[in-house]
């Protein structure tokens, strides 16, 4: 769930990260977007700046706004695209982010990294030995992998960048394009990392819909 605030440009969401072994309840990351050349300049002004427009724009999550008092407690994350050349070795593989990650435009990190694990695992199922049962897995998440992440590089402009015409054409786009007839499934097939049907030997082995 995430919001954009305004003139500022401070995209604010939230997501669901689950629990771990410290912690026994759900947890939930808060995260926003800062351009590289105005995190430079981020300190306890901008910092006050920031939290008054997200009370003000989205007091839903005034809760947790009061527990950051200041700008000390956020982690800088930077998203970067890349892909291992060689995400395994013989008795090694790389899933999730790991093997590959990409600008989070299309929303579908872990869509991926779970879909990897869905595939190694029934790789695993499907050989005698591991080394081929990774050499199968690695083959088939290539190319699925490899066109989200170009997508999202194509996406990310329209979303990341200053550029009026940019969003202009985003919006003129999404506008145009939901009126399509098939658009819904398609958009949804694509949100779902379901594009190119990476689960299609799941589904023949075990008559999953
Ligand atoms: C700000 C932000 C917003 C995002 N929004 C979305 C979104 O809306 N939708 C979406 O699908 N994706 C989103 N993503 C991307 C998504 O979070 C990742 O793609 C996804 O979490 C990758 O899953 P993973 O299991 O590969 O890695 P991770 O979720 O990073 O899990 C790796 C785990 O390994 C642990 N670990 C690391 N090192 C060690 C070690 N040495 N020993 C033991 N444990 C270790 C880490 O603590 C972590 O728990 C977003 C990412 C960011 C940063």
């Amino acid at each position: 769930m995430s919001i954009y605030l305004g003139d500022e440009n401070l995209g604010i969401g939230l997501m669901p990260i689950g629990k771990n072994a410290l912690c026994k309840t759900p947890m939930i990351s808060l995260f926003f977007n800062v351009k590289w050349r105005d995190y430079l300049q981020w300190n306890e002004e901008a910092f006050k700046k920031w939290k008054i427009s997200a009370y003000q724009r989205w007091p839903y999550i005034s809760n947790l706004l009061d527990k950051i008092e200041s700008p000390k407690q956020l982690y800088l994350a930077k998203y970067r695209q890349h892909t291992l050349n060689k995400p395994c070795a013989q008795q090694l593989v790389f899933v999730g982010d790991a093997a590959s990650c990409s600008s989070p435009q299309l929303g579908q990190g872990v869509n991926m990294s779970l879909i990897d694990a869905v595939i190694l695992s029934q790789e695993i199922n499907n050989h005698t030995q591991l080394a081929s049962a990774i050499q199968a897995y690695v083959k088939q998440r290539r190319t699925h992998v490899t066109v989200y992440q170009i997508l999202a590089k194509l996406l990310t402009p329209f979303y990341q960048s200053d550029s009026d015409l940019a969003i202009a054409a985003r919006n003129w786009g999404y506008k145009i394009l939901s009126r399509l007839p098939l658009m819904t499934r398609v958009t949804s097939y694509l949100l779902s990392g379901r594009l190119g049907d990476p689960l299609k030997h799941l589904k023949s082995n075990h008559n999953l819909n």
